[in-house]
């Protein structure tokens, strides 16, 4: 193999403050870069307008900012960039494989519900039923022309590509199975571009070699590999980490009592403290996320409603709806 430079990156979602679990996800793909002599890039999935706001977007920096977590080059943010995301959609519409669907939450609930299982993709939505995918050309004019809003969702069966895998780091080649996801949603009614689609395009545009972020995103590079080749894009390798749990062994997600840096940072601990704390953790890949020794996190500074979880960021700990 012809030895190249690595860069690797931090995607998270402005939907909150950064939790410890964050920092180490920046931490390890920093280490990953830096220790090689490579690039460590920031960038922001504020895709999703009805979650993300700006002031969380300035606290992401301020709070890397005080751990020295820097980046190198300008920071990438998604919303600045959606005629990119438009147009990896017309490409795909131009190969024929994706289709407008008009189903609410609730239509979709409805079929599945009249069908004896209900499964579901890796990432937790319900396994789309293929209503849209089977209604007339006709129809589809008439709704579309009508103005109905709708979703677009790759079809699947027409995409699939056999044979497809990646390298994930310390454990070399890995099978992708992307059908397990169905007729996902490439861009949302309320959002013009899924996760899937702009982490993808993003990973490929700011030519990063090293994909690092938790394992709960592993089964979502099935689907990304897939988009690589439908798009022709580079493939890069992966390393998806174990999770950071507080003292009680649950991970770091809004539902629990999670901590933010910015509270870590009032109460007086120093950013050395955290990064040995985070350094502490490596190596990273670990299969079952805990190992104990958990960072004692106090239960009465919880930092409710944590970065990334079930939003659409790429940063940690999150389950990327569409
Ligand atoms: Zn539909």
């Amino acid at each position: 193999m012809v030895p190249m430079s690595v860069t690797t990156r931090f995607a998270p979602s402005p939907t909150g403050y950064l939790h410890l679990g964050h920092a180490f996800s920046a931490f390890n793909a920093r280490e990953r870069a830096r220790n090689v002599g490579g690039r460590f890039l920031l960038r922001l999935e504020d895709i999703d307008p009805t979650r993300c706001r700006p002031e969380f977007a300035e606290a992401i920096k301020d709070d890397l900012a005080w751990l020295g977590l820097d980046w190198d080059a300008e920071v990438r943010v998604q919303s600045e960039h959606l005629a990119e995301y438009r147009a990896v959609l017309d490409c795909l519409a131009g190969q024929g494989l994706i289709y407008p669907c008009f189903c609410t939450r609730s239509d979709v609930m409805r079929e599945l519900s009249a069908s004896a299982a209900a499964p579901h993709a890796p990432d937790g939505a319900p396994l789309y039923p293929g209503t849209c995918r089977r209604i007339s050309a006709g129809e589809r004019a008439d709704r579309l022309g009508a103005g109905e809003r709708y979703a677009l969702r790759l079809d699947m069966a027409a995409a699939l590509r056999p044979g497809l895998c990646y390298e994930e780091a310390g454990e070399g080649r890995v099978a992708c199975q992307p059908e397990a996801f169905g007729d996902v949603v490439l861009s949302r009614k309320d959002a013009p571009a899924s996760y899937h689609l702009c982490v993808t395009h993003d990973d490929a545009v700011q030519a990063v070699t090293l994909v690092t972020r938790g394992e709960d995103l592993r089964p979502s590079t099935d689907l990304h590999r897939l988009i690589q080749a439908l798009m022709d894009w580079p493939v890069p390798a992966y390393a998806h980490h174990k999770l950071i749990v507080d003292s009680e062994g649950n991970r770091l997600a809004k539902r629990n009592r999670s901590v933010s840096l910015r509270d870590m940072r009032q109460r007086g601990i120093s950013p050395a403290e955290v990064i040995d704390r985070l350094r502490a953790e490596a190596p990273p890949a670990h299969p079952n996320g805990a190992r104990g020794g958990a960072f004692r996190l106090s239960s009465s500074s919880s930092a409710r409603d944590a970065i990334g979880d079930g939003g659409s960021g790429d940063g940690y700990s999150n389950s990327p709806h569409s």
